[in-house]
């Protein structure tokens, strides 16, 4: 069975202080609902912040730590890199990958990703590899060209294990942050499309227990409705993760 998980994507957001006291106010409103239940939630602060915001989630429970990126590089002269091993060492399970925000300001290429990614996996931790298409592709009727090509190119060059360790995001450009969410039925066709593909460049049971998130405001109001689609399996949250309100309302959306 493939796992349920809300990811809170904190961007260039909150200081320490600040994200220690989300945090807090985080866990103390849904301890109980996130332990032992069928639902991960996967915290994604800043670097600088991952040391401490993992020491303040309750071990033992479905709270993990997630980094938003990591270096392509193992270890060296690379001054400012932060590589798969070190987040490893610092408690995060998890690393955002192949974010648009990252394509775009940051030039990072499909060669770059896939380096990326081989990196992280190296290193035993999780990519929740974001793909997603722009508007323009949208009103060009060409989705499902496009994140077909993001598959390929992005993700199905790793092998079957491999393969195994990452989640996949569902990220529509012109949903993240705009206000503008994917409506359920959006979400489900390209969430179901990406299934198809995965079972064709893998098998079905690797489509079957890949978990894809959706991710583009979604918030407390429309969390339930895109959760209650069978192919969504949780979401990767930005705005609404720095709100304890807000992200607890999300987590028990399903
Ligand atoms: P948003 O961001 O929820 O603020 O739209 C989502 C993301 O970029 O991961």
């Amino acid at each position: 069975m493939r796992q349920n998980i809300v990811a809170g994507n904190w961007k260039m957001n909150l200081t320490l202080q600040d994200g220690l006291a989300l945090v807090s106010e985080i866990t103390n409103m849904v301890a109980d609902e996130v332990t032992g239940s069928q639902v991960q939630v996967v915290i994604c602060p800043p670097f600088p912040f991952l040391y401490s915001v993992g020491k303040q989630l309750p071990e033992g429970s479905n709270f993990h730590l997630g980094a938003q990126n990591c270096s392509d590089k193992e270890s060296g002269a690379y001054t400012g890199e932060v590589s798969g091993k070190m987040l490893q060492s610092v408690g995060a399970e998890y690393v955002i990958l192949g974010h648009s925000e990252r394509r775009q300001y940051f030039r990072e290429d499909d060669f770059l990703l896939s380096q990326k990614l081989k990196a992280a996996l190296a290193a035993g931790l999780k990519p929740i590899f974001c793909i997603g298409e722009s508007l323009e592709t949208r009103e060009a009727e060409e989705t499902f060209d496009f994140i077909s090509k993001q598959l390929k190119d992005g993700l199905f060059h790793l092998s079957n294990e491999e393969f195994a360790q990452v989640v996949i995001a569902y990220e529509p450009i012109w949903a993240i942050g705009t206000g503008k969410t994917a409506t359920s039925a959006q979400a489900q066709e390209v969430h179901a499309f990406i299934r198809e593909q995965i079972a064709r460049a893998y098998d079905a049971e690797a489509a079957d227990n890949t978990t894809i998130l959706y991710g583009g405001s979604a918030n407390a109001q429309n969390a339930r409705e895109l959760f209650s689609q069978p192919d969504v399996d949780g979401g990767l949250i930005g705005g609404a993760s720095l709100k304890s309100r807000d992200f607890t309302e999300i987590i028990k959306s399903f």
